[in-house]
């Protein structure tokens, strides 16, 4: 498992070193709202182990990215959201990502809020 990262700042939510609105956490995932939501539910769900971006996964990740995407509609079901919801992973630059700690988006709720 890769260690945290001292300056990074999902680690320090990891460690309880800044808040977040948690909604899920176990052993191996932590779940919370985005401080600055682009959708009316907009949650952040990450690996606690600090992995920067989606291009650095390998085959040893595939049962944590597959607990990734099969938390999303559980707590899109936990928050309320009935009508769908979106999930992004924004990688590197060109994919517009901003924090490098593996991260990803799931937004639900009353559209309109997000075209394209
Ligand atoms: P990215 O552009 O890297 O895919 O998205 C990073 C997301 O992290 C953004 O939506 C941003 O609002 C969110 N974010 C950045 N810093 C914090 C923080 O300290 N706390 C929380 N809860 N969200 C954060
Ligand atoms: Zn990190």
């Amino acid at each position: 498992m890769s260690s945290a990262d001292p300056n990074c700042i999902f680690c320090k939510i990891v460690a309880g070193q800044i808040p977040a609105k948690k909604v899920f956490e176990d052993d191996q995932l932590l779940a919370f709202h985005d401080i600055a939501p682009w959708a009316p539910v907009h949650v952040l769900v990450i690996p606690k182990q600090h992995i920067a971006t989606l291009a650095d996964v390998g085959p040893e990740h595939d049962a944590l990215l597959g607990r990734m995407l099969g938390l999303a509609p559980q707590l899109m079901k936990q928050l309320g959201v009935t009508g769908g919801f979106r999930t992004v992973i924004n990688t590197g630059p060109d994919g517009g990502q901003e924090v490098y700690h593996l991260h990803m988006h799931v937004m639900g709720g009353p559209r309109p809020w997000a075209k394209g």
